[in-house]
């Protein structure tokens, strides 16, 4: 089988996963959260720019496969739950997932990696002193460092281990 480059799975998620969609981004997924919620706005948005609809309404999920947009039906209350259906959806579904490298989960831009010394007046005194590992956002210049945050991260990381990185070109 010939080699193929995969791009990072594109998510639009629905006004009632707000929370998942951070959290998404965070994980290294494009995903855009339509928080107007009507149903016909989110699925023009998901076939218009390739992006799998992630909803918990299941009524949406059903109208989106009608018109023949990529969906994916989240239940849970927590979101590694809300993760752990999506994985189990994707796979019965029959939709792959790719993800790129984390993105900022305030809007989805870029993190660019930034020294202690370049963060300094930026972050609390505290933070800055205690953490070596810093990154900004390209885009909205959100701060981002190796805390706490970090480590529920982690947790919905692990939940990821089967999903590829995607190469990008
Ligand atoms: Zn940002």
């Amino acid at each position: 089988m010939p080699h193929r480059s995969t791009r990072p799975t594109r998510f639009v998620a629905d006004a009632m996963l707000g929370s998942l969609a951070r959290k998404m981004r965070a994980l290294g997924f494009d995903t855009l959260y339509y928080s107007a919620g009507d149903d016909d706005g989110i699925m023009r948005i998901a076939r218009s720019e390739g992006r799998v609809v992630l909803t918990a309404d299941r009524s949406l999920a059903e109208r989106a496969r009608k018109g023949r947009a990529s969906v994916l039906l989240i239940s849970g209350k927590s979101d590694s739950r809300r993760l752990v259906s999506l994985l189990v959806a994707a796979k019965s579904s029959g939709v792959s997932l790719a993800r790129g490298g984390p993105l900022c989960s305030l809007c989805g831009g870029d993190l660019q990696r930034m020294q202690r010394t370049d963060v300094a007046g930026h972050v609390p005194l505290s933070v800055e002193r205690r953490h070596r590992l810093f990154f900004k956002c390209v885009e909205c210049g959100q701060y981002y460092w190796k805390g706490s945050h970090w480590k529920k991260l982690r947790r919905l990381d692990r939940i990821l281990a089967e999903v590829p990185v995607a190469t990008i070109f």
